[in-house]
C-alpha cells in the first residue's frame, strides 16, 4: 500500500456477501478496505482463513475489522444510546464475548485493529457507566493485544476532548481512533477538523465520509456523498497530512441508492487531494 491508498470500507458497496463485495473492490481498483460486522456463521477459523484467501487472491489488504450487533439502531440519538456499543448493562457480557470471537478472527484474517462504535461515553464521568465502559474497553485491549493487535474506537458520539479524556482514562498503548469526520457532524458532536487535532495521537485509521449537522432536535444529520456535505474534505485532507497521517483513506458510503457510483467518484476525489 502506498501512504493515503485509498481503501473502502467493504459493506460501503452495499453487496451482503462479502466474498463478492471482495470481488466488486477488486474489479474497481481497489488495493485496501476495512471489514464489516459479520454474521456469526463467518466467525470460525476456517471461515477467516477463506476471507484471508479471498483477499490475497484480489491483492486487497484487510486494515481493521470491524465490531458491530444485529440489534443496534441509529435511528435516533435515543436508539443509538440504548443500542449501540456497550453501554447497555444487560447487553454488555454477551456483546463482550462476541467481540472476544470477532478479534480471534481479525488475527487469523490479518487485519491489525479491530474498531468498534462503543456507545456514547457519559458526558459525567462519575456516572456508572463511565466506569463500566472503561473496564469494558481495557477488557478488549488486553484481548487484542493478545493477538498482536490494536483496538480504535469510532469517533463521533462524544466530543474529541471527551474521547481524549477516556483515552487517557482507558490508558492502554495499543488503543486508537478511527477518525470518522462525518459522524462528528452527524451527531452534532464537534467540528471535525479541529478534533483531528486534538486526537492526533491515536488516530490509528480514518473513514472518508460526509454529511451534514442534524436539523431536527434529537435526530441525526444526513449522509451525503464524499465531498458534498459539511465535512469539508480538502481541509480534512489537508489536516491529516499536517499530522503526518499517512494511513489508509477508507470511504464509508452507508446511504444512498448509487453505492459504487459513490464510492467512485469518492475515490477520483482522494486521489486528486492526497
Ligand atoms: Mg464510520
Amino acid at each position: 500500500m502506498e501512504p493515503m491508498e485509498v481503501g473502502v470500507f467493504l459493506c460501503s458497496t452495499g453487496i451482503y456477501d462479502p466474498l463478492k463485495a471482495i470481488g466488486k473492490l477488486k474489479e474497481l481498483g481497489i488495493r485496501s478496505c476495512q471489514l464489516p460486522p459479520l454474521g456469526e456463521e463467518w466467525l470460525s477459523p476456517e471461515k477467516a482463513e477463506v476471507i484471508k484467501k479471498a483477499l490475497a487472491e484480489a491483492g486487497i489488504e484487510p486494515t481493521t475489522q470491524f465490531v458491530g450487533f444485529d440489534d443496534e439502531s441509529y435511528a435516533s440519538m435515543a436508539a443509538v444510546e440504548e443500542t449501540v456499543g456497550f453501554l447497555s448493562e444487560a447487553r454488555r457480557p454477551a456483546r463482550i464475548e462476541l467481540t472476544k470471537k470477532i478479534i480471534d478472527f481479525a488475527a487469523i484474517v490479518g487485519a491489525p485493529a479491530v474498531a468498534a462504535h462503543i456507545g456514547f461515553v457519559p458526558e459525567d464521568a462519575s456516572d456508572p457507566r463511565y466506569v463500566q465502559l472503561i473496564e469494558t474497553v481495557r477488557e478488549l485491549c488486553d484481548a487484542c493485544a493478545a493477538r498482536g493487535l490494536k483496538f480504535s474506537m469510532e469517533t463521533g458520539q462524544e466530543t474529541a476532548e471527551d474521547m481524549r479524556e477516556f483515552i487517557t482514562t482507558v490508558n492502554r498503548p495499543n488503543l486508537g481512533v478511527n477518525f470518522d469526520p462525518a459522524n462528528m457532524i452527524l451527531y452534532g458532536k464537534d467540528r471535525p477538523i479541529e478534533a483531528v487535532g486534538i486526537l492526533a495521537p491515536w488516530i490509528v485509521s480514518v473513514h472518508c465520509k460526509d454529511g451534514t449537522w442534524p436539523t431536527a432536535e434529537g435526530m441525526l444529520g444526513s449522509e451525503t456523498p464524499l465531498g458534498e456535505g459539511q465535512v469539508d474534505i480538502p481541509a480534512f485532507i489537508a489536516k491529516l497530512k499536517e499530522i503526518g497521517y499517512t494511513g489508509p483513506l477508507t470511504i464509508e458510503r452507508e446511504a444512498g441508492d448509487d453505492r459504487i457510483g459513490d464510492i467512485t467518484r469518492g475515490k477520483a476525489l482522494l486521489e486528486s487531494l492526497r
